[in-house]
């Protein structure tokens, strides 16, 4: 990432406001040129910005937005949502499943599980119903919370689950096989096309592209814009 981007994304940060801009061949620029300039290069690339505020600040009203975008540009909010996921790097919804399994929070919580359904099974065979469905409600209310924490964990972090975002192997510690030594998990453009057809993956491509195209466009025309005010 530029330099100039780099900077003026941190002054929207959270932590923005605490930090003045860091000395450095930039810095003699106030917080106010700097985002001019941003805004000024946001205006002609706006997925662009939407895109950067997604990835770097976790922004919400620009995910929202770029959801939107992507909604329209594809006639599909499903096709919508995996083109995002795509983007920023995050599990599309059919892999969750299998990445939820292998996710170390989910094991454990597994076995408290299997603890209850053991119990559960004991009632059942003493007869005593009304405490086999408690204990039912209560092993499936485990599950489901874990399963909700594991899908909430891997879409904020992109981490992989199988190497805990290491990129190396459990024990082994050689590449890890699912990410590939990334320790991201991988999006699997590939179901695009089993859900939606050839056609629709390729829609889903482009319209990524066209995205991170501007993104890149933006940090350009930042850098030029810094330059010509210091210049001035
Ligand atoms: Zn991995």
């Amino acid at each position: 990432m530029s330099k100039s981007l780099e900077m003026a994304l941190r002054l929207f940060s959270p932590k923005g406001a605490l930090h003045e801009p860091s000395p450095g061949n930039v810095s003699n620029l106030g917080r106010d040129e700097f985002l001019g300039a941003l805004q000024a290069a946001a205006k002609k690339n706006p997925q662009g910005y939407q895109y950067l505020m997604a990835d770097h600040l976790l922004d919400m009203e620009a995910t929202q937005e770029l959801l939107a975008h992507f909604s329209e540009t594809l006639g599909s909010s499903e096709a919508a949502g995996m083109a995002m996921a795509i983007l920023l790097r995050r599990p599309l919804p059919d892999q969750l499943d299998r990445l939820v399994l292998s996710h170390p929070r989910y094991d454990k919580e597994r076995r408290r599980a299997a603890v209850v359904m053991e119990k559960a099974k004991r009632a059942h065979r003493a007869g005593n119903d009304h405490e086999y469905q408690r204990l039912l409600d209560e092993r499936n209310g485990i599950l489901g919370l874990a399963r909700e924490y594991c899908v909430a964990e891997m879409m904020q972090s992109g981490r992989c689950p199988h190497c805990n975002g290491t990129g190396l192997r459990p024990r082994k510690a050689d590449e890890c096989p699912k990410c590939h030594g990334t320790g991201r998990v991988v999006p699997d453009a590939e179901l695009v096309s089993r859900h939606f057809g050839v056609q629709m993956r390729q829609a889903v491509e482009h319209a990524v592209e066209e995205v991170i195209h501007q993104a890149s466009d933006l940090a350009r025309a930042m850098d030029r814009q810094v330059r010509e005010m210091r210049v001035a």
